[in-house]
């Protein structure tokens, strides 16, 4: 699953990193791909990142096996992470004159998950994605079956998304056929205001059932959770914030079986 969005700033990170922990607390073994340059997933899984740690450039560029890249977070047994570097920046150029230059994660990711035993299969992989709907993100749109876009409940919140929803279209009718946006998530969403409603219900309108009943609330333990190298799930289990990220957690798992 792909967790994007062009937005910057929307939650893609916190949500791909929070929903990974939960998910691993439960029992799963869960995947992060941190594709974004600035390696906030990495950080925040506590997963060294800087120059030169072997990582998603490595795979995408060098064709180095996933599996030499993946490292397990110390936070939560099962939750593994492929590191980001800051060399990855480079990689949105240095992908365009390659060879099946969309499809590369996609092959790096089926051959490490079909090389998995019973034992340590993979029950859940969760990509963030950068901020542009650059290589980087369709690499990842055609590595994934469902996307689940992060949706901030603010003014310019629905801006951006037909741009969004036009790039899966595009991927699905030349890339990948099977992909569908399966889940929206609404963060930072203050009930106190009246705009983080409205907009909320005008998401709840266009997207359906396909928007998760819970929603994350704008929260300080959220926001610290990744200065200290944690998700907020380890931070500050018993915060609203960790609460609201294992029940969208629970009812994605729920969404999967009934589907
Ligand atoms: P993106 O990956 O889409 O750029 P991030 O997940 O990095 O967005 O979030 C942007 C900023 O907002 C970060 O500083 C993050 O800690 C903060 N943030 C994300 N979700 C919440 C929330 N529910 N409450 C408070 N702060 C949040
Ligand atoms: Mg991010």
């Amino acid at each position: 699953m792909t967790v994007a969005n062009q937005k910057g700033g929307v939650g893609k990170t916190t949500t791909a990193v929070n929903l990974a922990a939960a998910m691993a607390e439960a029992g799963l073994r869960v995947l992060v791909l941190d594709l974004d340059p600035q390696g906030n997933a990495s950080t925040a899984l506590s997963i060294p990142h800087q120059s030169g740690t072997a990582g998603i450039y490595d795979v995408l560029i060098e064709g180095v096996a996933l599996a030499d890249v993946i490292q397990e977070s110390p936070q939560v047994p099962g939750l593994l992470c492929a590191p980001a570097t800051i060399d990855l920046a480079g990689a949105e150029i240095e992908l365009v004159p390659l060879v099946a230059r969309e499809n590369r994660l996609r092959k790096a990711l089926t051959t490490y998950l079909e090389s998995l035993g019973e034992e340590d299969r993979v029950d859940l992989v969760l990509i963030d994605c950068p901020p542009s709907l650059g290589l980087l993100t369709v690499n990842a749109f055609v590595a994934a079956r469902e996307v689940l876009i992060p949706i901030q409940c603010e003014y310019y919140a629905l801006e951006g998304l037909s741009q969004l929803m036009k790039n899966v279209e595009l991927i699905q009718q030349h890339l990948n056929a099977g992909l569908q946006v399966s889940t929206i998530l609404l963060t930072m969403f203050d009930a106190r205001t009246r705009l983080a409603s409205d907009v909320a219900s005008q998401v709840r309108d266009y997207f359906g059932p396909r928007v998760l009943r819970a929603a994350i609330p704008r929260s300080v333990r959220i926001s610290e959770a990744p200065s200290h190298g944690e998700t907020v799930i380890t931070y500050d289990p018993s915060s609203t914030g960790a609460l609201s990220y294992v029940e969208a957690a629970a009812e994605m798992r729920q969404q999967e079986v009934t589907a």
